[in-house]
């Protein structure tokens, strides 16, 4: 378990010349916090006293809404081409013998890595979908959420906030037919899945700040009838389901099931705001429609969709359907806010040979329009709320105005330089619930972190 030495610190009160607040940029804002770093309270057109934290530029962090942190151990190692071709399902197979390598000490290790890297770059809070369960060979762990408290201790050692996501997989496929050797440290049942929430449950009960929802993997991991025993333990909390990533998945959802995943979650489920509808890249129009009345979240990850060749989603089809969008790293391939929402555009204009397609009639600024859906949809699927205001954690992410891709822009402008021009590391400062855990564009642990993850790295490449 890692520990953390992140001094506890008392309330404080900060001062940002320029601010994004819920109701758009503000001017010489003075921001005060508890004890427990919650915000207090927001005063703007004011002036600064003699002991604020000062920042020039100041904007809120973004939740990952989808993240399996043990994958950024294996960035890059699937980039090599096949004789048969390569896509997501070679891909997996990479990542099954990636994935049965590892000891719970490097699960930990790994992803205290990811998380450095999130806070690093824009990304307050992480919707770890955690499905790596049992040891590698598929034999139990003596404490069932061994895996879980790893997740729990790097994100506590980091100072990410955490929403645990613990996975129901019990097949491999909608025939079910034999398992993958690689898929036994994911596999319950729903008795042993059960136990396992509520362990996740204790393990975070400390810190309120935590919250746990419960993931079914997918409608080709669970059966319709797991699927409903899983929601039952869902007590109130965030629902995150992978769906319609691939179109073969979709063929054969509509084969076995008669309708496509999305369709067939908003027919067969209560679909509300706690969904997370993670990928949803060959989604209907129809489905587009249902799913942005059901209040649930697309969780969309372009690098991932990107890197894995799964497809674009249609964002214009869902936007104007007023559906609402968080974005995840996914396999953290790359880590970074910025790039995700970069990608998703781009990928829009790539098919569509037009530009700017996400901003609408009413924000003309791209980046502003994916900042802000980003921001409100993100704390929707990880079960809290955004922005920097009153009662909110004091989770404030401070641009490095004089960088040499921001140093001319203010506002609008600086957003969109930040999302699709930005060099180098363009956050200068992170506060996460009042922590001061990243300086000068560096987290504060990043060097112990760091050199326990090259030391894991280079033991597990060696014995792939
Ligand atoms: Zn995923």
């Amino acid at each position: 378990m890692g520990t953390s030495s992140i001094s506890e610190v008392s309330g404080g009160s900060f001062f940002f010349r320029r601010v994004l607040l819920p109701t758009g940029w503000a001017q010489d804002a003075r921001v005060t916090t508890t004890r427990d770093g919650v915000i207090r309270d927001v005063q703007c057109n004011t002036v600064a006293a003699p002991d604020d934290t000062k920042a020039d530029t100041v904007i809120p962090g973004i939740a990952n809404v989808h993240s399996h942190a043990f994958q950024r151990g294996m960035a890059g190692l699937a980039e090599k081409a096949r004789r048969n071709g390569d896509n997501f399902w070679t891909w997996r197979e990479v990542m099954f013998r990636f994935a049965t390598k590892l000891t719970p000490d490097d699960v930990e290790a790994i992803a205290a890595l990811a998380y450095v890297e999130m806070l690093e770059r824009g990304f307050n809070r992480v919707g770890e979908f955690h499905y790596l369960h049992h040891s590698g060979d598929g034999s139990r762990y003596a404490d069932p959420a061994e895996m879980a408290k790893r997740i729990a201790a790097a994100a506590h050692e980091t100072r990410i906030g955490l929403t645990l996501l613990p996975v129901l997989y019990t097949r491999a496929g909608f025939d079910g037919g034999a398992l993958h050797p690689g898929q036994m440290r994911f596999i319950s049942d729903i008795e042993e899945f059960a136990r396992l929430v509520d362990a996740c449950r204790r393990l975070v009960s400390s810190n309120p700040e935590c919250v746990v929802g419960v993931a079914p993997h997918s409608l080709r991991a669970v059966t319709p009838g797991e699927l409903h025993a899983v929601l039952k333990l869902g007590a109130g909390g965030p629902i995150h389901i992978h769906a319609a990533e691939q179109q073969l998945e979709v063929d054969e959802c509509i084969a076995h099931l008669g309708t496509a995943p999305v369709e067939w979650l908003i027919d067969n489920a209560d679909v509300d705001d706690r969904w997370c509808f993670v990928h949803a890249t060959h989604i209907t129009e129809t489905e587009a429609v249902l799913l942005a009345r059901s209040g649930g979240v697309v969780g969309a990850c372009p690098v991932t969709e990107a890197n894995l060749g799964d497809g674009i989603f249609p964002l214009e089809a869902y936007q104007t359907r007023k559906g609402v969008l968080g974005v995840g790293t996914d396999s953290n391939i790359m880590i970074g806010l910025a790039d995700e929402l970069r990608a998703l555009e781009y990928s829009q204009r790539l098919a569509q040979e037009r530009r700017n397609i996400a901003a609408d009639g009413a924000v003309l600024s791209t980046g502003r329009v994916l900042f802000n859906a980003a921001g409100e949809g993100g704390a929707r699927a990880m079960g809290t709320r955004w922005g920097i205001a009153a009662g909110q954690p004091a989770d404030f992410v401070a641009l490095d105005t004089e960088n040499e891709s921001l140093c001319a822009f203010e506002g609008d402008d600086l957003l969109d330089t930040f999302i699709f021009s930005s060099r180098g590391r363009v956050i200068k400062d992170v506060w996460r619930a009042g922590q001061h855990i990243v300086k000068d564009g560096s987290h504060i642990h990043r060097a112990a972190i760091a050199a326990r993850y090259r030391k894991t790295l280079k033991a597990l490449v060696a014995s792939l």
